[in-house]
């Protein structure tokens, strides 16, 4: 969890700690920080907007709820905000394994902005700051603070930018392009030039959004409905409420002749025609991309999905689009149960500067600038859940410098968040990254519903637990011991409970008159669920759990910060150029760089061996 110390020479300068960037990131840094009791001022561009949904109103999905419900495990926002603005929940990938499901819901993106406003507003220690940070203010290599557009110079004893698809925003529907961050929200660009003038590697991506569809013009009736699911998993491990009447969704989808219009103006597309040049997420493409690159495909879905219950607004999910206006008017014309479609607000594709996430550690401190660290879409990455997760990463590190306390690095095999942010700072981003259960070698051991029970003690050595919490996440693990012990002992037909559980699709359900212990006090659904998933997979969780004692005795022997690679014998000119480049503090970071092979972690290994021995001897 912990590697090398982390000092600040401000540690007691009472000076806040600065958060550039009020979206998923930036909220979640500063309610990490406010909650750990230490100062901290967030300067957005628009106050009203904390936590506002860019693009589709929904939290989690694969691998995505993995990260929601780790980040609420951990004392975090997110999880919360969804749960109580939620309009439907969907536990995806439920007839599959335990594994591979991911909680998922629809959310009143009105509501959600609104929640977060509120919950921010509410922390004694955050001050909320409407302004443009257009520079750095760094001596020394260590950051001092940030120099604003109307309030000049702000004082910092950290500053973790969250800036998201703002820096260097430009904005293209078919062959218009102009400035801005997001719809009705302006770039910024001083910033961009701040980072490069000390050196950052900056690189252009781009994402794109679906028109937005008054619900009054829409013929539902012709749709196929997406009810909400009966039992619904929320992301919280709080005992929240949740709502009973869910929201229904609808989906659609497009056809030949869709396909026609699109195929026949694809040049119009500002990537069509050259008119973009950052790189787009491969997983999550515009309709135009899908038509081109999946020709023998004569329909696509559509997701119907409402935004808010306080408005009109349907998020076609499936065609984000950037052909221009009426090209979109057409196509979306030809959809059944969108042949009277009124167009609120047109689909646009957005360009915008990232900086190489290699140039992190992986607390997300810079390794060019003391004190300065960089969360959220800024790293290159996609999406409201991976924002976050680095949120509140960067968040607790910047206080546990302050403190002179170790960094809080998650491992790979413990969390999701582990995953992502090893990727980051040891493979970089060629294209947006998204977080995916095929990411996560150890998945098995980081089910959704697990995130408790592997992370309440991190939260609680933190600060950021709740009372109770800690205690009720051990109950939850005693009575899941005791669960499986009862399981073990009781036998029918010569077989225990435990073995007959491990059947496919057989569930505590199918002998609830045998066993009605676990239909009573304290048993619930959710330990039920848990129980089940944990008798069907205790066999290779503790073959993993082997493996991976073996492999991090080796994975964790730490690369001293000032090791020349040059003077590792044998190894290649390539490594040495990518251990420079990168400089990972372990050994098992160290093999995770792309295009770093085996021989050459071996070679590390012997030479960091050989000092080992050394400095015993001397
Ligand atoms: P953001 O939510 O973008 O927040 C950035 C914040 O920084 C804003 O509050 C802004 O005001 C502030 N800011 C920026 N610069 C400055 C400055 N210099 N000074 C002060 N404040 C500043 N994700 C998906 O998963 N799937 C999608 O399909 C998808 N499509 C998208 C389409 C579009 C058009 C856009 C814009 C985004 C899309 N996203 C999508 C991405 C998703 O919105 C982001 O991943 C997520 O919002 C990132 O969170 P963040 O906190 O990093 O940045």
């Amino acid at each position: 969890m912990l590697d090398s110390r982390m000092d600040s020479s401000s540690a007691s300068s009472g000076k806040p700690i600065v958060v550039v960037g009020g979206g998923h990131a930036g909220s979640e840094a500063a309610h990490a920080i406010a909650s750990m009791g230490q100062t901290c001022v967030l300067i957005t561009l628009e106050a009203a907007a904390l936590g506002r949904m860019s693009c589709n109103p929904s939290i989690g999905g694969l691998a995505k709820g993995q990260l929601v419900r780790e980040v609420d495990a951990l004392g975090g926002l997110m999880g919360r905000v969804a749960d109580l603005t939620a309009l439907q929940f969907k536990l995806l990938n439920a007839t599959k394994g335990p594994a591979v499901q991911s909680p998922r819901c629809q959310s009143d993106n009105i509501a959600y902005n609104r929640l977060v406003v509120a919950t921010m507003a509410a922390l004694p220690n955050l001050t909320i700051l409407e302004d443009e940070v257009a520079e750095l203010v760094v001596e020394d290599k260590s950051v001092r603070g940030v120099l604003t557009v109307n309030h000049g110079l702000i004082d910092a004893a950290a500053v973790i930018l969250t800036t998201g698809t703002f820096l260097g925003g430009v904005l293209h529907v078919g062959d218009e392009a102009k400035e801005g961050g997001r719809a009705g929200e302006g770039a910024a660009h001083k910033l961009s030039a701040s980072l490069r003038a000390f050196d950052f590697r900056l690189g252009r991506l781009k994402t794109g959004t679906p028109p937005r569809l008054k619900a009054a013009s829409l013929d539902f009736s012709v749709m196929e409905i997406q009810p909400g699911d009966a039992r619904p998993v929320r992301f919280s491990f709080d005992d929240l409420s949740i709502i009973k009447d869910q929201v229904p969704c609808y989906i659609t989808r497009t056809n030949a002749k869709t396909h026609q219009i699109i195929a026949d103006n694809i040049e119009r597309s500002p990537m069509y025609a050259g008119l973009i040049s950052g790189t787009g997420p491969r997983y999550c493409p515009s309709i135009e991309d899908k038509i081109h690159r999946f020709a023998d495909r004569d329909s696509h879905q559509i997701f119907v999905e409402p935004e808010s219950l306080e408005s009109d607004v349907i998020y076609p999910n499936g065609i984000s689009t950037s052909l221009p206006a009426e090209i979109q008017e057409d196509f979306l014309r030809t959809i059944s149960g969108f042949e009277s479609a009124e167009i609120l607000r047109m689909g646009y594709a957005v360009e915008y500067d990232y900086v190489d996430p290699t140039e992190l550690h992986a607390s997300l401190m810079t390794k060019r600038v003391e004190g300065l660290f960089h969360a959220g879409q800024l790293n290159g990455t996609t999406g409201y859940e991976e924002a976050a997760a680095q949120g509140f990463i960067a968040g607790v590190n910047a206080v546990r410098r302050l403190r002179s306390e170790e960094a809080f690095i998650l491992r790979r095999d413990e969390a999701y968040i582990g995953v992502l942010i090893d990727d980051l700072v040891t493979r970089g981003v060629q294209e947006p990254y998204r977080m995916f259960t095929s990411l996560a070698e150890h998945r098995l051991l980081l089910r959704h519903d697990t995130a408790d029970l592997r992370l309440a003690h991190h939260a609680q050595e933190l600060g950021l637990a709740k009372p109770g919490y800690p205690e009720g996440v051990e109950k939850k693990r005693a009575l899941l011991k005791t669960g499986r012990a009862q399981l073990a002992s009781k036998f029918k037909d010569g077989r225990s409970y435990e073995k007959a559980l491990r059947q496919p699709r057989v569930t505590l359900l199918d002998y609830r008159d045998e066993l009605p212990e676990f239909f009573e006090e304290p048993w619930n659904d959710e330990t039920r669920r848990l129980l089940e998933a944990e008798v069907l997979y205790s066999g290779y969780v503790k073959r993993q759990e082997d493996i991976l004692r073996k492999l991090r005795r080796a994975e964790s022997m730490k690369i001293p910060e000032n090791l020349e690679f040059s003077t590792v014998p044998q190894l290649r000119a390539e490594a040495i150029e990518k251990f420079q480049k990168i400089r990972p503090a372990t050994l098992g970071q160290a093999g995770r760089i792309s295009g770093i092979s085996q021989p050459d972690v071996a070679l590390l290994m012997l030479h960091l061996g050989r000092l080992q021995r050394q400095q015993k001897e001397s």
